[in-house]
C-alpha cells in the first residue's frame, strides 16, 4: 500500500492517521485511518484475540504422540 498519511475515509489532511492492517478470508488490506474512523477498529482490537502470525499454532505430532493419542482415544470408547 502507498502511505498517504491521509485518512482513507474522510481524506482530512489535518487529522493524524494510523495504519491498520485488516485481514479476512485470506486477504489482508492496509488502511490509514484518523482516530474517528479508526474507532470501530480500535474497539475490535480490544475485544479480539491477538493472533501470532509469525508462529502459527500448529502442533507437530511425533509418532509417539500419535500412538499415545490413539491409546487415549481407545480408552475413551465404552466397551462393546
Ligand atoms: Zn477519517
Amino acid at each position: 500500500m502507498k502511505i498517504k498519511n491521509v485518512c482513507d475515509v474522510c481524506k482530512n489532511k489535518r487529522r493524524k492517521v494510523k495504519i491498520y492492517r485488516v485481514g479476512f478470508d485470506g486477504a489482508t488490506v492496509g488502511v490509514e485511518l484518523c482516530s474517528e474512523h479508526a474507532a470501530p477498529l480500535e474497539q475490535m482490537l480490544k475485544i479480539g484475540e491477538r493472533l501470532n502470525t509469525t508462529t502459527p499454532k500448529v502442533k507437530v505430532w511425533s509418532l509417539e504422540d500419535i500412538e499415545a493419542e490413539k491409546r487415549r482415544q481407545k480408552r475413551k470408547q465404552p466397551p462393546a
